[in-house]
């Protein structure tokens, strides 16, 4: 199976269903480790893509998603407008001049996506931040794909790795952004950018399992 644009438009806009419906959620985790904005962030930011997918119709993947970078950095604000902006602009730089592209190829561009986030951010696993949901998602994806998994099963995968990983964030104590100020207090509660992060991911398993029926 092979995603293409069109695919990829449709990820960009599944994201913002879910960020949508999940928006109070989102905002309510940054109420009690941060500064309650990231469900509102987020979702003005997708908002803000979603409008500006028409101007994009004629792109291929790599210009596509290198644009809702650009659209994401001057949208959403905060720390998580810079970490994700900058992520689809590094999976759009892997992807460039590409209107298809194979399971193989995706996990490659996942693979930028997530290291876009740690250039910028410095972030690594156990951080308690959104690069607890993208890795292990990612290293779980591209271990299916790599033992001979359809994608759509891959996805699914990885998507519930990027669930309970978000989830596994309640127990830590956050060493990056905004809830890292508060020590300890950071501890027992699941991190709003990971659990973001695990939507984006639910997404993309949404309409690749969409595409496969
Ligand atoms: P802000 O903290 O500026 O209000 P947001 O509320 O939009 O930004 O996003 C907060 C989320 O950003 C955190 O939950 C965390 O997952 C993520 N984050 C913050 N700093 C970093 C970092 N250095 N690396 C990776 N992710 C980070
Ligand atoms: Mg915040």
């Amino acid at each position: 199976m092979n995603i293409t644009t069109t695919t990829l438009r449709q990820w960009l806009r599944r994201s913002a269903e879910l960020i949508q419906a999940e928006r109070e959620r989102l905002t309510d985790l940054d109420a009690a480790i941060g500064d309650a904005d990231h469900g509102v962030n987020l979702n003005r930011g997708f908002v803000a893509v979603v409008e500006a997918l028409p101007t994009m119709h004629d792109l291929d993947a790599g210009a596509m998603l290198k644009a809702t970078g650009m659209r994401l950095i001057a949208t959403v604000g905060g720390a998580s407008g810079p970490l994700y902006g900058t992520a689809f602009r590094r999976m759009g730089r892997q992807l460039e001049g590409m209107n298809s592209l194979d399971a193989a190829t995706l996990v490659g561009a996942l693979h930028a996506f997530v290291e876009g986030v740690q250039t910028i951010g410095k972030a690594t696993i156990g951080d308690k931040t959104m690069v607890d949901a993208l890795s292990p998602a990612v290293a779980t994806l591209d271990t299916a794909v790599a033992t001979g998994a359809l994608l759509p099963q891959a996805m699914r995968e990885a998507a519930e790795c990027a669930k309970a990983s978000a989830e596994g964030t309640i127990p830590l104590l956050a060493r990056r952004g905004r809830a890292s100020y508060l020590g300890e207090r950071s501890i027992g509660h699941q991190d709003p950018g990971a659990t973001s992060a695990a939507l984006l991911i639910q997404a993309l398993a949404d309409v690749v399992a969409q595409e496969a029926k």
